[in-house]
């Protein structure tokens, strides 16, 4: 049995999961923003006793822990160096974790959690090497090859939403103009869909909206497009082109045999998303031989505690 925990900007989770990548029991609980990382830290592994304990699951049986938070973490020193919203800033996070809970522990970003969790048992499982591309905020990435985590030197590695796509471009909040996450991420289509907009007033979004764009999600602009409102279309189309300019980078570097596409935006009708997608990613890609496959994502909110769990496996 292995402890995987999820550590989001507003939830907890820690979960119960067997070898074969299943959830048998999850524990949350919401952030406490006054909490200091050691503090955060602790709480973390109370919460992993309480899921073990709730699920029946003795101490002994555990053979190991991952967690898996937003930001910079080295899983060779157990040190969070750094994380997006949240206190943790050269934090021991294993060595105080372990202080409450004596087993191995394994430190991974949010985005390689959902990449080990996909390759594990989502769908991007028996596929090497692996993409997962995580659409949200901003863009999340990871890759497995030859059955291990691809992080780089240092454990920075596959930041793919912070490759520069369009010199000049948006300016991103990594300090870079034009990244690949101002163009392809939910953030990017609902702000794509907005400077549409200013140029239409008569566009059905506007009604979508009651006539406030700060109401605007990713699902409004496929919505008018279902409904064969130009002004969406034209946004959509934009957006394609920066998420698949994106794709189109990776698949040349790297030919994974799969990409996965998770992420709220990835729920979107193949038509709408995954097939003009693969369409473009192929026409754009140097080697037709082996185009990879472009699926969605399975595990949804599952993958990040799945993917914890197994980063055991993954270093
Ligand atoms: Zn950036």
């Amino acid at each position: 049995m292995y402890i995987g925990i999820d550590v989001g900007g507003t939830n907890l989770v820690a979960g119960l999961v067997d070898e074969s990548g299943k959830i048998l029991h999850k524990a949350s609980c919401p952030v406490d923003k006054s909490m200091t990382a050691e503090e955060l830290t602790r709480q973390l592994a109370k919460l992993s006793l309480q899921a073990a304990k709730e699920a029946d699951c003795p101490l002994s049986e555990i053979q190991a822990a991952g967690v898996g938070l937003p930001g910079l973490v080295s899983n060779k020193t157990g040190m969070v160096i750094k994380t997006t919203n949240m206190p943790f800033y050269n934090t021991p996070f294993r060595e105080i974790f372990q202080e409450d809970l004596k087993i191995p522990v394994y430190l991974g970003n949010d985005a390689d959690c959902a990449a080990v969790g996909e390759y594990w048992a989502g769908s991007a499982k028996g596929f090497d090497p692996a993409l997962v591309i995580t659409l949200g905020t901003g863009i999340g990435s990871g890759m497995v090859r030859g059955g291990k985590l691809y992080i780089g030197h240092g454990g920075a590695g596959m930041e793919a939403g912070h490759m520069i796509i369009h010199p000049n471009g948006v300016r991103c909040g990594c300090g870079n103009l034009g990244c690949w996450e101002q163009y392809g991420s939910a953030t990017a289509l609902v702000r794509l869909t907005r400077e549409e907009m200013e140029y239409n007033r008569d566009s059905l979004l506007w009604q979508l909206c009651d006539g406030d764009t700060r109401k605007l999600e990713g699902r409004t602009t496929f919505q008018a497009v279902r409904e064969n409102d130009a002004t969406a279309r034209k946004a959509l189309d934009r957006y394609l082109e920066g998420l698949s300019m994106g794709l189109i980078n990776l698949v040349n570097v790297l030919f994974p045999e799969i990409v996965c596409l998770g992420g709220g935006i990835s729920n979107a009708d193949d038509d709408l998303l995954l097939n003009p997608l693969r369409e473009l990613v192929h026409r754009g890609s140097f080697d037709k031989d082996h185009l990879p496959r472009i699926e969605r994502a399975s595990l949804g909110n599952d993958a990040g505690v799945v993917g914890a769990a197994m980063l055991c496996n993954m270093f």
